[in-house]
């Protein structure tokens, strides 16, 4: 990549803690591999401070942004467009700098999704259990949705949190990926105390968007061993953790014949939309899949 001059662009994350994310990792990959004169920096910027770090950037000529915890909500009255998707899902994770002002999108949700669409599955028929309710929780929801899922429960452990969750969804219309059409988001909320007593059916699609499991509580499972020693082996375990991989959750239910999907490519493909959207160049997804699977000493 060439060397860092007066011409080099910036793109960046913006998060707080910001210093474990391996966006740059991926990203400065992809660039290096291009040979663009860029380079990807992480920003710690508080809450407090999203503002004026949006307006500085827009000053000096920042290309786009990641955006992460605790921003992806906070950051939505500061932009001057957002995605029609995005603003539906009430998170914008990833932002570039027009003549106009900041726009963002949601790049998760399809990030979620992509390696889900690739499988053999009758969506239709398919019980999507969503374990939290946080963040990460509305991309899997919307994803989950626009896959067409039969049915969609959420878990959560807070009940206001998880009444709020709910309520945000209803009246909520949405693309579904083979209609064109916006249909009415449709789900359950279900306290986490309700999990041991729910009736797992065939074709499940699990997804932890809780961080249980996350190095370094490796041991930690959002489901018990018991739980899980009842899914069909139709059934779908989809963490969104990527360190450890697998997580126990994932270790254990592949155990009982699950397809285990970890969340490093979530990771990658929500990346390699940003990329595409700040270079209107496609990504080199190999190569981030490489350079990150390097980094995790895979
Ligand atoms: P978040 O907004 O903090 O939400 C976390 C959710 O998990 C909340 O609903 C929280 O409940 C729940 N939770 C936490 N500890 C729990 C426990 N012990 N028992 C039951 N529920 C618990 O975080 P997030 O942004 O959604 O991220 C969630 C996970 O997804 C993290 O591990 C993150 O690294 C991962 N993630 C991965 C990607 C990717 O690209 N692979 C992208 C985004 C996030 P309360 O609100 O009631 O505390």
């Amino acid at each position: 990549m060439p060397q860092i001059s007066g011409t080099t662009k910036l793109l960046g994350v913006i998060g707080n803690p910001i210093a474990h994310t391996f966006s740059p990792v991926m990203h400065n990959a992809a660039i290096a591999h291009l040979g663009w004169d860029y380079r990807y920096v992480a920003f710690a910027v508080t809450p407090a401070d999203l503002a004026a770090a949006l307006a500085g950037f827009a000053a000096i000529g920042v290309v786009g942004c990641s955006v992460t915890i605790p921003h992806k909500q906070a950051i939505i009255p500061l932009l001057a467009e957002i995605s029609p998707l995005a603003r539906a899902v009430g998170a914008v994770n990833t932002i570039w700098n027009t003549p106009t002002g900041w726009h963002g999108t949601n790049t998760d949700i399809p990030g979620f999704v992509a390696p889900l669409v690739g499988l053999e599955r009758d969506w239709g028929q398919t019980t999507a259990l969503v374990l939290g309710n946080g963040g990460a929780a509305r991309a899997v929801v919307a994803g989950c949705h626009q896959l067409g899922c039969g049915e969609i429960h959420v878990f959560g452990r807070t009940a206001p949190k998880l009444a709020e969750f709910g309520a945000s969804w209803q009246d909520l219309e949405l693309g579904t990926i083979d209609r064109d059409v916006s249909v009415p988001v449709r789900l359950q909320t279900h306290l986490w105390d309700e999990l041991p007593s729910f009736t797992l059916r065939d074709r499940l699609l699990l997804v932890n968007s809780t961080p249980i499991g996350m190095y370094p509580a490796v041991e930690d499972s959002p489901l018990s061993t018991e739980t899980l020693s009842k899914i069909g082996a139709d059934a779908i375990a989809y963490d969104l953790i990527y360190t450890p991989r697998p997580t126990k959750f994932l270790q254990l239910a592949t155990d009982n014949g699950a397809i285990a999907i970890d969340g490093l490519e979530m990771l990658i493909q929500q990346g390699a939309i940003a990329f595409k959207l700040w270079l209107q160049q496609p990504a080199p997804v190999e190569v981030m899949r490489q350079a990150l699977l390097q980094h995790l000493g895979d």
